[in-house]
């Protein structure tokens, strides 16, 4: 089975609408892209982005909450995602489970939500270091898959994200049989679950200090179907190489 490759860029709480020149830098450097291209900017400027970009480029956000409306202040729901012209959405990234606390069944809620809402969903799994150093990576990765995904996903509304977390803006990068065994056995969870229909259609993107220097190797990998990047997806000029080695991969 073919999976179309995606290259996803999450720009966290990075970005003013200075910024939006980078979309149209990242726009006129792929015409018609080999891969899919998601961009997930700051919630301020989902809507901007959204009218900026051609086709060729898909916003998303990076969180929205569980309900679809009410007094949640500061929050944002699916379906105002949605109308604001994103897409996709993140979900469970692992600065989201630590700096609010957010456990598999909160992840599992906000997914089911968003793909109500008609979003589709990158949902992040990842080991700590303690974990890996004890051992633990894939206990942690198939303890996250069951908790945060739903039963209700399909694979063209699933995306998997494996993120270390101890690779999230360190540099650090796990061995390429590391991240190929994480990848085999989220695909073999994939498949288990949902059946081969879904779970090999389902993509499986690896995240992690992945740069244009990497990213070649990493998109190697077995049951690696593209990246989500972080820091090296804010500018054009870093992020267009990562796509370009996806495209030729
Ligand atoms: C991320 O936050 O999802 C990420 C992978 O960040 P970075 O690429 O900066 O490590």
């Amino acid at each position: 089975m073919t999976r179309r490759k995606l290259a996803a860029g999450n720009w966290k709480m990075n970005g003013t609408s200075a910024n939006l020149a980078e979309l149209d830098a990242l726009a006129k450097a792929h015409p018609t892209p080999g891969c899919d291209i998601l961009i997930c900017p700051p919630a301020t400027l989902i809507a901007r982005a959204a009218q900026a970009v051609p086709d060729q480029i898909a916003i998303g956000g990076q969180d929205c909450h569980q309900n679809e409306t009410g007094a949640h202040t500061g929050d944002i729901s699916a379906q105002m995602l949605l109308d604001a012209g994103a897409s996709h959405v993140i979900l469970g990234h692992s600065e989201r489970r630590e700096d609010h606390e957010e456990s598999d069944a909160d992840v599992r809620s906000k997914v089911v939500a968003a793909l109500a809402a008609g979003l589709k969903v990158v949902v992040c799994v990842g080991e700590s270091l303690t974990e890996r150093e004890a051992n633990n990576t894939l206990d942690i990765i198939g303890g996250q898959m069951a908790g945060s995904i739903p039963d209700v996903v399909t694979g063209e509304n699933l995306v998997v994200a494996y993120e270390p977390i101890w690779a999230i803006g360190t540099g650090k990068v796990p061995t390429l049989d590391q991240i190929g065994d994480v990848h085999d056995f989220i695909r073999a969870r994939l498949e288990r679950r949902f059946g081969v229909g879904v779970g090999r259609s389902t993509r499986i993107l690896y995240g992690g200090s992945v740069k244009p220097s990497n990213a070649t190797e990493i998109f190697a990998v077995s049951n690696v179907d593209g990246a989500l990047v972080g820091g090296a997806s804010l500018k054009a000029s870093d992020f267009s190489p990562i796509i370009a080695a996806l495209e030729s991969a």
